[in-house]
C-alpha cells in the first residue's frame, strides 16, 4: 500500500538471507530440503538483494531474517551492519530465527544490538537432541537484544507444526477464498516470501511455482526483471492487496488455527 509518510509499505517481508540448513526438518516451511543445491547467495548478491527489496519498499513494517539456518553465514555480523547502517530507518522491526544449533558470536550480538529495540530474535528449541545450542545461544543473546526461547519440545509453540507438503489440488475459488480469509500467513496481508529475488505471497505459493504445479505470472513479483518498471511491479502487488485468494490456495491446506498439528523438526532419514 501507499503510505503518506512512508510511502509504498510492505507490511512484513520474511527474507532468505540462506537456504542452506544443518537440519533436515520433513516439514520445514520453507522448503530447503526440497531443494538439491538450497539458495546460498554470496555476500555480494545478499547485498544485492537488500538493496533491491529496498528500492521496491520504501518501507517494511516487520523485515524477517530466515533461512535454512543464518548463523551459517560466516558474513552475517558484516551484513547485519549493512542493514542497520542503510535501512533500519526504513522499517519498523527486524525479527531473526535461529534454530538453537549455533551459538551467535561477538561480532553478530554487537551488529544486531545496533538496532535497539526494533529488533527481536527467536531461538527455536526442538530438544537436546537437535537444537543442542539453544540455551546457550539464548544466553549469548539474552540482555544485548530482545530475545526468546521458543519451546518446540515440551510445551509445543502453536501446539506444532502444520503440513504444507502437498501440492495437488484441494479447492475451488470459493472454498481458497474461505481458507485464505482463515489462513495466518495470508491474514491482514502480512507474509511475503522474498528468495533470490522473487517476491511469493507465501513460501508455499514460491515452492509451487518452483514445481509448476500452476501457471500464473502475476502472483509473484521479480524483481529482477528489468523489462518492468519499479513502478509496473509495485502496481502488479497493489492489485494484490485486493484478491479474495492466490491460484496457490487452491492447492494448498492454509496454516489455519484448526489446521491438523504434527511433532516439529521431525528429520528426514535417508535409508
Ligand atoms: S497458499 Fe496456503 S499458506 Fe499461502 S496464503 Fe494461501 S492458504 Fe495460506
Amino acid at each position: 500500500m501507499y503510505d503518506k509518510e512512508k510511502g509504498f509499505y510492505l507490511k512484513h517481508v520474511v527474507f532468505a538471507a540462506t537456504l542452506l540448513c544443518n537440519l533436515k526438518c520433513k516439514l520445514c516451511s520453507m522448503y530447503v530440503t526440497q531443494y538439491e543445491k538450497p539458495y546460498h547467495p554470496t555476500t555480494e548478491q545478499l547485498f544485492s538483494e537488500t538493496d533491491i527489496i529496498f528500492r521496491f519498499a520504501d518501507y517494511i513494517g516487520r523485515f524477517t531474517i530466515t533461512g535454512g539456518e543464518v548463523l551459517l553465514r560466516t558474513d552475517f555480523a558484516d551484513w547485519l551492519l549493512y542493514l542497520c547502517d542503510n535501512y533500519s530507518n526504513r522499517m519498523n522491526e527486524l525479527r531473526i530465527f535461529t534454530n538453537g544449533t549455533i551459538v551467535p558470536n561477538e561480532q553478530i550480538v554487537t551488529a544486531v544490538a545496533k538496532f535497539g529495540n526494533k529488533v527481536h530474535i527467536v531461538v527455536d528449541d526442538y530438544g537436546p537432541k537437535l537444537s543442542v545450542h539453544a540455551k546457550e545461544a539464548f544466553d549469548a543473546l539474552n540482555g544485548a537484544v530482545s530475545c526468546e526461547l521458543r519451546d518446540y519440545c515440551d510445551n509445543l509453540h502453536c501446539d506444532g507444526w502444520v503440513n504444507l507438503n502437498n501440492f495437488s489440488k484441494k479447492h475451488d475459488k470459493i472454498t481458497a477464498g474461505e481458507l485464505y480469509a482463515k489462513c495466518s500467513i495470508a491474514k491482514d496481508f502480512i507474509c511475503l516470501d522474498y528468495v533470490n529475488g522473487k517476491i511469493s505471497l507465501c513460501a508455499f505459493a514460491r515452492r509451487a511455482v518452483e514445481l509448476g504445479v500452476f501457471d500464473a505470472p502475476k502472483e509473484q513479483i521479480d524483481l529482477h526483471n528489468e523489462s518492468k518498471s519499479m513502478e509496473e511491479k509495485r502496481e502488479v502487488f497493489l492489485e494484490w492487496e485486493h484478491k479474495k485468494s492466490f491460484t496457490a490456495c487452491m492447492y494448498c491446506n492454509g496454516r489455519c488455527n484448526d489446521s491438523e498439528r504434527f511433532a516439529p523438526a521431525e528429520q528426514i532419514v535417508k535409508g
